[in-house]
């Protein structure tokens, strides 16, 4: 449904806005400048369900519309009003209708950066944008043929996103020596980011806990030689290492109840001795005693910008790899060469999620 504010005058009508997702959305040129120049600017006509603005001005005069959108963005110490602004097209005589708008993304996202392409460096960069549950409010000015200026405001606010979902995950960081293996900072940026990634699915990504807790000793004297899981007639097998580092997790306080555990440890390989930046315990493949510690992951620190956002869908879809390049489950050995976007998710990926009832509620 195609929201509409009627603009008559100095004032407005308007009814409710949508969230906006990114399926599709953002396949950017390569080498862009310093503007965001989306492949598929009318992303947001192909989908229902994106946030998406359209201005009626009643008079249906040859004005032009620019559109600021107040995101009332509400942080852990506070409400904090941030605003973007946006020209309109005209689609029709006195019908502004916004091409690329976007809400729910990072405004530096056009910045490349060598550790993370295609994501901000910081969070404070991608402060500026709505969070699920957000409320928006919309505020024009209207330019007339002869200089002048409508100004108006929506009668209402909206609220970012539809049937919003929760998933919950409990953090575990492994500590060698004493020393955690991932600090606070890192932590919140890995799990802002899945946020953002999860946004377009409208499943919100939330925390219960997290805790620390020292190498098990299977572990901490074998800091490299350790390895996760193996194959055995059809199902994984995990090693007795990765069962301690559970059991020490848990002890430490990591829950399972209801919620994905994430752990954080120095090092992960596989049997052959290959370096993985992350591993999804997903339910299928484990059987036995092993199934207590499914529906989890593991993030070997430093990990690459999206592994664990990645891991987390592996484990709520029980799904493997995208061949597209764009997309959030392509295989992360080659994310150095992935376009400068956001990694994004399928209408398919999203069903698979949000089908999860267990731990997507
Ligand atoms: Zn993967």
């Amino acid at each position: 449904m195609r929201q509409r504010y009627v603009i008559g005058g100095n004032h407005s009508a308007t009814n409710f806005l949508h969230v906006a997702k990114w399926e599709d959305a953002f396949e950017y040129y390569p080498g862009t400048p310093t503007i965001p120049v989306f492949k598929k600017p009318d992303f947001i006509n192909g989908d229902v369900d994106r946030f998406h603005i359209v201005v009626e001005d009643a008079t249906r005069g040859p004005n032009t519309a620019h559109v600021l959108l107040d995101l009332d963005h509400i942080s852990a110490d506070g409400a904090v009003t941030n605003s973007r602004t946006w020209k309109l097209e005209m689609s029709a005589p006195g019908v502004f209708t916004s091409t690329n708008l976007l809400v729910i993304s990072d405004d530096y996202d056009y910045v490349y950066d060598n550790v993370y392409p295609g994501v901000a460096p910081n969070l404070h960069l991608r402060s500026c944008h709505a969070a699920l549950g957000d409320r928006i409010e919309a505020v024009y000015d209207v330019l007339r043929p002869d200089g002048s200026y409508f100004y108006a405001v929506t009668n209402d606010t909206a609220t970012v996103g539809a049937d919003i979902k929760t998933v919950t995950l409990s953090v575990g960081v492994m500590k060698t020596n004493g020393v955690e293996v991932v600090d606070a900072q890192r932590i919140e940026q890995d799990i802002q980011r899945t946020r953002e990634r999860f946004a377009q699915v409208n499943v919100r990504v939330a925390t219960n806990a997290v805790v620390y807790f020292d190498a098990p000793d299977s572990v901490a004297t074998n800091l490299n030689g350790w390895f996760i899981d193996w194959w055995d007639n059809g199902t994984l097998r995990m090693t007795q290492a990765t069962r301690d580092i559970f059991d020490a997790a848990a002890a430490a306080g990591l829950s399972s109840n209801e919620c994905i555990r994430a752990i954080y440890v120095p090092t992960l390989q596989t049997p052959s001795r290959n370096d993985i930046g992350g591993v999804a315990f997903m339910e299928s493949y484990y059987q036995g005693g092993d199934l207590d510690y499914a529906n989890s992951f593991f993030v070997a620190y430093p990990a690459k910008g999206f592994t664990f956002a990645h891991e987390l869908v592996h484990v709520l879809t029980d799904e493997g790899h995208s061949s597209q390049l764009w997309n959030l489950m392509y295989k992360l050995e080659a994310v150095t060469n992935t376009p400068l976007a956001p990694k994004r998710l399928t209408k398919e990926q999203e069903q698979a999620i949000r089908k999860n009832t267990k731990f997507v509620k």
